[in-house]
């Protein structure tokens, strides 16, 4: 099989090889139940434990306590959602913004189904909220505010900790989906006063079908998953425990490359993004320069359908999105590209790169020499004229 030139990270990450060996004695001789009195499977509860202690270090967590494994993201915010919700009966307003992933966003939809008010914010050009629209949308009936750390196909992060401290003063529970932003970017949850956390597995480099919610010691949260006395009895189910030693891996070496991801990553996506926009005319960038991740970007292709420079840049073995990976199937254009108001003549030609560690310089050099003659070519025979 031909080399990859993966850069659809934030879609999903390479298990990291390191991940693998954490979790391969656990998916062989180590099957045990962590519930067990017995040494064979009772001393494996030593190891879940290890890992959450390694996610709560990466989240900079004060309590083990305040780690509750999932099995994934979007459990994590349904379980954050939810569980508040149910905390709160009385209350029912939910503030959150027109930018979020499905885990949240068709949750919150369908929460208005069921007698719920949502407040969707809107973001502007810059793929930014407007944090006075924010404070006025507050009112005694708010159960939650949940806005994402960091957008999945802008990479724009938002201004989470000053949200957090207008919830906190406003009395009102703030979970925040960064499953984006946790392993990307340094978190101190001393620091910063979120209630509630998502993370998931896959996108730092553990594999599909772990997650983690944190949440704040204190937060009253009532069960999601209702079953057995697994984590504190907030989520019941028998822990999959080679995928939560993998996250602890994960977690733990996420933080060892924190300095290579806002350095290095990011100077390859920059080199990336300044040589397409300079070289190919009509395109764009999406989403602020400067608040983001460091490894995405998003670039408008002016006149031609993503889904044609996808093909195109498969054939060279080029992985990237167009739109969110996770709706991928659809060719509905992206609700965040519509919703910062970007002319429609650029949403649909427009490519996310999501870079990992494992990006090098010359799977950068590859995609530029490849780009500009895919969207000469694609332009040619675009039916948008050009
Ligand atoms: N939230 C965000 C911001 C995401 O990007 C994703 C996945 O792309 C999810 C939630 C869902 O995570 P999972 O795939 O682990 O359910």
């Amino acid at each position: 099989m031909k080399k990859i030139i993966y850069t659809d990270n934030n879609a999903t990450t390479m298990i990291a090889p390191e991940v693998f060996d954490a979790m391969k004695p656990f998916l062989t001789e180590r099957y045990g139940n962590p519930s067990s009195m017995y040494t064979f499977g009772g001393s494996i509860h030593k190891d879940v434990e290890e890992a959450r202690g390694k996610v709560a270090h990466l989240l900079g967590a004060s309590d083990l306590s305040e780690i509750m494994f999932t099995s994934c993201g979007t459990e994590s915010d349904n379980a954050a959602i939810i569980g508040t919700l149910r905390t709160y009966p009385e209350k029912k307003h939910i503030i959150t913004t027109k930018a979020e992933h499905a885990a949240v966003l068709n949750l919150c939809q369908y929460m208005e189904t069921e007698g719920y008010r949502v407040t969707y914010l809107g973001i502007n050009e810059e793929g930014m909220i407007d944090i006075n629209e924010l404070k006025s949308s507050i009112d005694t009936d708010t159960a939650l505010i949940s806005i994402m750390y960091a957008n999945n196909e802008t990479g724009v992060i938002f201004p989470v900790e000053e949200i957090a401290e207008i919830a906190r003063q406003r009395n009102v529970v703030f979970h925040t989906d960064a499953v984006q932003a946790a392993g990307k970017i340094p978190m101190n949850m001393t620091k910063f006063p979120a209630d509630m956390v998502s993370i998931s597995g896959h996108k730092i480099h553990a594999p599909k079908g772990v997650g983690a919610l944190y949440i704040r010691r204190g937060t009253k949260f009532k069960p999601f998953m209702i079953g057995g006395h697994q984590e504190h009895s907030r989520r019941g189910g028998t822990e999959n425990v080679a995928s939560i030693v993998g996250l602890g891996r994960a977690a733990e070496l996420a933080e060892e490359h924190f300095d290579d991801e806002i350095k290095r990553v990011r100077e390859l996506r920059d080199k990336l993004e300044k040589s397409l926009l300079e070289k190919i005319p009509n395109t764009r960038l999406n989403g602020s320069k400067d608040k983001r991740l460091p490894n995405t970007t998003n670039i408008g292709f002016e006149f031609i359908e993503g889904e044609a420079i996808l093909l195109m840049m498969d054939a060279e073995n080029i992985a990237a999105s167009s739109g969110s990976a996770c709706t991928s199937g659809s060719l509905a254009p992206s609700h965040v590209l519509r919703s910062m108001g970007i002319p429609f003549t650029f949403i649909q030609g427009s490519i996310r790169f999501s870079l990992s560690r494992y990006n090098t310089e010359k799977d950068i050099d590859h995609i530029i020499k490849c780009l500009a003659p895919i969207i000469e070519k694609l332009r040619k025979i675009s039916p948008y004229g050009n």
